[in-house]
């Protein structure tokens, strides 16, 4: 009897339509993100659009494409960080935990066993572009965690290049969905200012028809598009903001907030603010780890190995290596729990 490893995969993650998308299992305030966009452009289409065509001029039309195309692009950058596997990393068998764990250098305080209490207190490090990174062993996932990975404590995983779990997309914000979690924030506040700036001149040519009082009477799904427009700018320019400047610099937030290239220079920056840029938004797509449509023996899913490439089995220099070599890929990413 078989199944498919998305029934049987370890962690806090909700699956749909047979595996193919994913979301941590916090989606509240991503389905209230959706709902109020789609609801905000209907609004937009069926009372702002419609009076700029019918009492100003049937030219006005493009300023409706716009916004639809806008719209567009808002909602899918949104579903695709809120659906995408963020980088998630397979744990380790129990053969392969043995194999990790042997080599880990025993910590000064433990017994001969090289553990403390029964839990592995280890690390090791590896180099960089000249930097040394220290790789934590992750207890739950049984692994050395590759540099720039940490633990989401939410969705208790551990992530490639993990910048925060994101409640506003419902899933963790790493290195596979952050140019869509970054290009959402950006087209948001577009949008959001570009809708805003529609319901001001509605606003202003119903006024001069019909007075502002009689305006605000007869266009309220404008007032409402205005003010939701306005929530919605206001919570992500700041983001927006704070993303770019990550961006321009490489890091992620959780290294930002751990402040963890204090004493040392970032390995992964280029001296070139606009190559980091090109290198998050446009750099290649790096490939699921977690192989989640793939199939598994009942018997076996205890020791399955979830991943197409378990990257547990690569010695974490030679993953480092990758890592480094594939710096046109690694995605300067960005904060939630780091757990472990
Ligand atoms: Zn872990
Ligand atoms: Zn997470």
């Amino acid at each position: 009897m078989t199944q498919r490893k998305w029934r049987v995969f370890p962690g806090n993650n909700r699956f749909y339509c047979n595996g193919l998308l994913m979301s941590s299992t916090q989606v509240a305030v991503f389905l209230f993100v959706i709902v109020a966009v789609i609801v905000t452009a209907c609004l937009f289409f069926a009372f702002d659009c419609r009076f700029l065509i019918q009492y100003v001029h049937p030219g006005t039309i493009p300023l409706a494409l716009i916004g639809l195309l806008g719209a567009f692009y808002v909602l899918m950058f949104l579903l695709k960080a809120g659906c995408t596997d963020p980088g998630f990393i397979p744990r380790a068998r129990q053969d392969e935990a043995h194999y990790n764990q042997g080599l880990g250098e025993p910590d000064p305080n433990t017994t001969s066993t090289g553990y403390v209490g029964g839990t592995p207190s280890k690390y090791r490090t590896v180099e960089i572009h000249g930097q040394q990174i220290k790789l934590k062993y992750c207890v739950t996932c049984n692994m050395f965690r590759p540099p720039r990975a940490s633990h989401c404590g939410l969705c208790n995983n551990c992530v490639e290049n993990f910048d925060h779990h994101c409640p506003w997309v419902g899933n963790c914000v790493a290195k596979r969905n952050y140019r869509y979690f970054y290009l959402f924030l950006v087209s948001m506040c577009i949008m959001g200012l570009y809708v805003m700036s529609i319901n001001i001149t509605v606003m202003v040519l119903a006024s001069r028809m019909v007075g502002f009082v009689n305006a605000l009477k007869t266009y309220p799904a404008t007032v409402i598009e205005f003010f939701i427009s306005g929530f919605a700018v206001i919570a992500v320019f700041g983001l927006a903001c704070y993303h770019t400047q990550l961006i321009a610099t490489m890091k992620t937030t959780n290294e930002e907030i751990k402040n963890t290239f204090r004493t040392s220079q970032n390995p992964y920056r280029q001296h070139n603010v606009l190559k980091n840029f090109c290198i998050t938004i446009c750099g290649p797509f790096p490939p699921s780890l977690i192989d989640r449509r793939g199939f598994v023996k009942d018997e076996e899913h205890h020791g399955v190995d979830y991943g197409a490439t378990n990257p547990i089995m690569m010695d974490p220099e030679q993953r480092s290596m990758q890592d480094t070599a594939d710096t046109s890929s690694q995605l300067p990413l960005t904060t939630s729990t780091d757990n472990n």
